[in-house]
């Protein structure tokens, strides 16, 4: 998204503008905070920190593991220390990875292990990143992909992390067959006819089963897209949503709160030369709009005049490359964030409870939020499963608290029946998320038959799968 030069001026010149707002009996500092404390690098027994991307998240594990083949890792798991937990890129807010046991990271198996027609076989530790070149290089490319590339491909399907598109599966849905390393060391490879059970409840699994060494997808022609980028008033926005949805291949929108404008972003496929994209502006776009928070936070109308003459000037934005180049972008700037996926009828509406309840209480938040749809699929604990789905985030700099996520954006994303992503933060668990899920009784005893020891859970799970 490009601003303006006074946005970044105005940015650059409030950074110490501290002020304590008031809003709808709540006293939000709104000010610029310094950084959260560390913790330390080594635990009393030195062991090494872990931490996840946000910093929300760390632990000590005293065992890490990187095996260079399926055969050491087999080998490995049957004698690790429990909790057993495989780890991608620590991209996720939730506590799935943090362990005091056995962390395993397969950095070192990643790479495209072959073709099978247009399905491509690649080993579960590639990042993302890595994988648009790999398949390019073959005309391939994923169908879609999240905001970020820097997950690993394990990492991303085991939280069903998905992009946006009506027709258009969260990633785990072109996943045609996986292999699984349980934590008693057994190999098992499986899909739709090959232990169909295990297949179903492997594709999102938040990496409760074993390891997953190897996946084999779907892919599609790699074409070009043509990506827009255009600011406008946010009721308009959320008139012109679904139409939009149904018109292009990719379409999202931000709504950014105290400024009652939406940033919307399409991409469609395209014969057109290419026109790459320039530097990202994610960084300056944020700041601005922290800037203002940080000067204007106790002052709301004052706020939103300044926003929406420094939104309004914002000039559309064009972009054509091939889409693995174009999909995913850079996000410099740390937050954490809650995201829930809701029945795609109720989408908009609880949308704008987000926004109001946000203005209302919380003149700290500066963040866009952030609305996609994704097409169903039917792996067991997808959130997508059966229907589509509307997906709503909200992120909070990563400087500031969050727990404004728990006590006044989840009930409402609970409220219109939400089901959350698995590595954004939440507080579901146990008979909240079996009511969510139709399959969730059959995920539990496939998960008890290839761990019957709970060697993959660590307490985190434990809570989640109400063990
Ligand atoms: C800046 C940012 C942007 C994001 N954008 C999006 C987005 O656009 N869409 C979206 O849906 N999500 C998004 N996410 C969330 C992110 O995609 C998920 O949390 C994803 O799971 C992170 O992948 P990772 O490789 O970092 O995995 P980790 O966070 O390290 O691990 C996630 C899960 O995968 C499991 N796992 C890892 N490797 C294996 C393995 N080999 N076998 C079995 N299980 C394994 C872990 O045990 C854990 O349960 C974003 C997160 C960030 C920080």
């Amino acid at each position: 998204m490009k601003v303006s030069r006074r946005g970044a001026l105005l940015a650059g010149g409030v950074g110490l503008g501290a002020a304590a707002a008031v809003g709808g009996g709540y006293v939000v500092a709104t000010g610029d905070k310094p950084e959260p404390p560390a913790p330390p690098s080594t635990d009393g027994q030195g062991h090494l920190l872990w931490r996840n991307w946000s910093g929300v998240q760390h632990a000590y594990p005293q065992a890490r593991l990187a095996p260079k083949d399926e055969g050491e890792l087999a080998l490995a798991l049957k004698t690790a220390v429990a909790p057993i937990r495989p780890v991608g890129a620590g991209h996720s807010f939730t506590a799935l990875a943090p362990t005091n046991g056995t962390l395993v990271s397969l950095d070192s198996l990643s790479g495209v292990v072959g073709w099978e027609g247009d399905e491509v076989i690649v080993r579960a530790g590639t990042r993302l990143g890595a994988l648009g070149p790999a398949l390019a290089e073959h005309g391939r490319a994923m169908a879609n992909l999240p905001d970020i590339n820097k997950q690993s491909l394990a990492g991303a399907l085991a939280t069903a992390t998905h992009g946006t598109g009506v027709t258009l599966k969260a990633l785990h849905g072109d996943v045609t067959a996986l292999r699984l390393v349980t934590p008693a060391g057994k190999v098992i490879d499986c899909d739709a006819e090959r232990e169909p059970d295990i297949f179903n409840a492997a594709k999102v699994a938040l990496g409760s089963l074993g390891v997953v060494t190897q996946v084999r997808l779907k892919t599609t022609a790699n074409r070009r897209l043509e990506r827009h980028v255009w600011i406008e008033p946010l009721e308009d926005a959320l008139a012109k949503a679904e139409a939009r949805w149904a018109a292009h291949r990719n379409f999202e929108f931000y709504a950014v709160p105290f400024t009652g404008m939406a940033a919307n972003i399409s991409h469609d496929e395209t014969d057109k030369p290419a026109l790459p994209r320039g530097p990202d502006q994610d960084t300056a776009f944020l700041d601005a709009l922290k800037g203002l928070r940080n000067l204007l936070g106790f002052a709301t109308p004052v706020r939103k005049a300044a926003a929406r003459a420094l939104l309004g000037g914002a000039k559309p934005e064009t972009a054509i490359d091939e889409g693995w180049k174009l999909l995913s972008t850079e996000r410099p700037v740390r937050f954490n964030e809650m995201e829930f996926h809701l029945p795609a009828a109720v989408q908009l509406k609880a949308l704008a409870e987000v926004v109001a309840t946000i203005e209302k209480h919380r003149p700290d938040v500066f963040f866009p939020i952030e609305c996609r749809r994704i097409h169903p699929d039917d792996a067991w604990l997808s959130p997508f499963q059966g229907e589509p789905r509307g997906s709503i985030a909200v992120h909070a700099y990563y400087k500031d608290d969050f727990a404004f996520l728990y006590t006044l954006i989840e009930p409402i994303f609970r409220r219109y029946g939400g089901r959350p992503h698995w590595g954004k933060l939440h507080t579901l668990a146990g008979d909240q998320l079996a009511a969510l899920y139709p399959r969730w009784n059959d995920f539990l005893k496939v998960r008890a038959a290839l761990d019957p020891e709970g060697r993959m859970l660590n307490p985190y799970l434990k809570g989640l799968f109400g063990v």
